[in-house]
């Protein structure tokens, strides 16, 4: 029997240890994880009618292959919908809901644009000549900073766009690789001469689908997901090796020796899907050096819980972004008891905020208690709380987020390709490398796995 080391217990170790059990049964399986749960960055606070995310919140629902492995593995009853409703943007001192028909920011209906706040006059006349602004070459790459700003002006990609995109990857806008993020807006622009004509004619296409909730989440929480996956992969005979921190991974003629808490142990195949601030120092030669300075954000959630008696809100909706011009520590927040029905105890408002932007160093400054402090003054900007939460959760994810900035994308196939010539039977993936979101870690993974299958 062939032997694979999977590195890294967090969803994309998991699900590349589920495919690879699929699809060639023979292989014995070790996935070695350095802590002493599974799920990696994925955890679910489950106490006292409570199910809150400390990490990842919830998944994209048209990303089918998280759904279809949440079916694979008995959980397809579990799954849960988020509420729909109004989503706001925090600039100019005040909140402002998100105008309606605007996708991601792009403005697809005319009547919500024009009467938005968010937007001076000026801004908008600036974001209509989208519709005469000749389309440009991307080359090789561009930032989704300077994509939007020519296409829709600086105010609109400040007000609108950058909150809404910026967020997902923890980035700074005018770094982050357009080619590596929202390929699909430059082929919309190519198609249509405009963004706006082009966005609104693919609206068209989905406005007569009911409405629903676009997010995926587990009535039990994500845990639960990482727990019966790890369950289902030990039932089918894969060892997971808690407590085993790989230190080193060495090419030998016939595999490949991976040194764990000391011992060294010998497979013919390897998966990697550590972050790369981990596996930097297991891989340095040719373009693999590209991880040595690739950027890393670190982010903390802070979820507080409070009576509902205790909070008003006088915006109704599922929660909020922050444009980066405005001065608060926080850079959205969730009303989460709005968002999912299954996160809190009736009778309780649970606010969830993200702190940390790239190039500041919150997270890594404060204490936890500071942490909420400064989550609850930026609160206290946008609704009226009185008194202390029930409870607070500071969860910090240092590095945690990956930096694609432009060239990106170009530079993981140029990996990919050396990787694949170089290290016959390893694969290196995970959040690092194509994209971040849960059901692209389950491609990725995926495709990891059926590589090391069918070599
Ligand atoms: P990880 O979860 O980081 O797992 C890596 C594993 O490797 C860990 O278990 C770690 O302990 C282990 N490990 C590390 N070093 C070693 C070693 N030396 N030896 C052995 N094991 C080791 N995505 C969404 O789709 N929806 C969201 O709502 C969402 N929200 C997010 C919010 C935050 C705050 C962050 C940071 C990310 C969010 N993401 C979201 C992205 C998503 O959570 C991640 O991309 C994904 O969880 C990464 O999974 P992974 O398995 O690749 O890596």
């Amino acid at each position: 029997m062939k032997k694979c080391a999977i590195i890294g217990a967090g969803i994309t170790g998991l699900s590349a240890a589920y495919y690879l059990e699929q699809e060639s049964p023979d292989f014995e399986i070790d996935i070695i994880e350095a802590s002493g749960v599974p799920g990696g960055k994925i955890k679910t606070y489950r106490k006292d009618g409570y199910t809150i995310e400390l990490g990842p919140e919830s998944y994209l629902g048209r990303k089918k292959i998280m759904t279809e492995l949440a079916a694979d593995i008995g959980m397809k009853d579990e799954l849960v919908v988020n509420n729909t409703g109004q989503s706001y943007i925090y600039a100019k001192n005040k909140l402002h809901p998100i105008p309606g028909g605007a996708i991601l920011g792009i403005p697809t209906e005319l009547r919500p644009f024009i009467t938005t706040r968010l937007i001076s006059p000026i801004g908008k006349v600036r974001a209509a000549m989208d519709y005469i602004i000749k389309p440009k070459p991307m080359n090789p790459d561009v930032s989704v900073g300077a994509f939007f700003r020519r296409r829709l002006g600086n105010e609109t990609l400040e007000n609108l766009i950058e909150p809404l995109m910026s967020g997902i990857y923890g980035a700074d806008i005018d770094k982050l690789s357009l080619k590596s993020t929202f390929p699909d807006f430059k082929k919309t622009e190519e198609a249509y001469g405009s963004l706006i004509k082009g966005m609104r004619s693919s609206r068209k296409e989905t406005k007569s689908a009911p409405k629903q909730g676009q997010f995926r989440q587990f009535k039990n929480g994500l845990q639960s997901f990482i727990e019966r996956l790890a369950e289902v992969l030990v039932n089918r005979g894969v060892t997971i090796k808690y407590n085993h921190k790989v230190e080193a991974i060495n090419k030998t003629a016939q595999g490949y020796e991976v040194t764990m808490n000391g011992e060294t142990h010998f497979y013919d195949s390897v998966i990697v899907t550590v972050p790369h601030t981990v596996f930097k120092d297991w891989f340095k030669d040719g373009p693999l050096d590209y991880f040595q300075t690739m950027k890393t954000t670190s982010v903390a959630t802070v979820v507080m819980a409070f009576d509902e008696s205790q909070v008003n809100n006088k915006a109704n909706g599922t929660g909020f972004v922050i444009a980066r011009n405005s001065d608060t520590v926080i850079t959205a927040c969730t009303w989460t008891d709005k968002k999912w029905s299954h996160a809190a105890p009736k009778g309780k408002t649970l606010l969830r905020a993200y702190v940390g932007r790239p190039g500041d160093t919150v997270v890594q400054d404060h204490d936890d208690a500071a942490i909420v402090k400064l989550a609850r003054q930026d609160l206290d900007k946008m609704m009226e709380i009185t008194g202390e939460p029930e409870f607070s959760i500071v969860t910090r994810l240092y590095n945690s987020m990956p930096q694609y900035e432009v060239g990106h994308i170009d530079k993981i196939h140029t990996i990919q390709h050396y990787v694949s010539t170089h290290y016959p039977n390893l694969v290196i993936t995970g959040a690092s490398f194509e994209a971040v979101g849960l059901p692209d870690c389950i491609s990725q993974a995926q495709k990891a796995a059926l590589k090391i299958a069918h070599r």
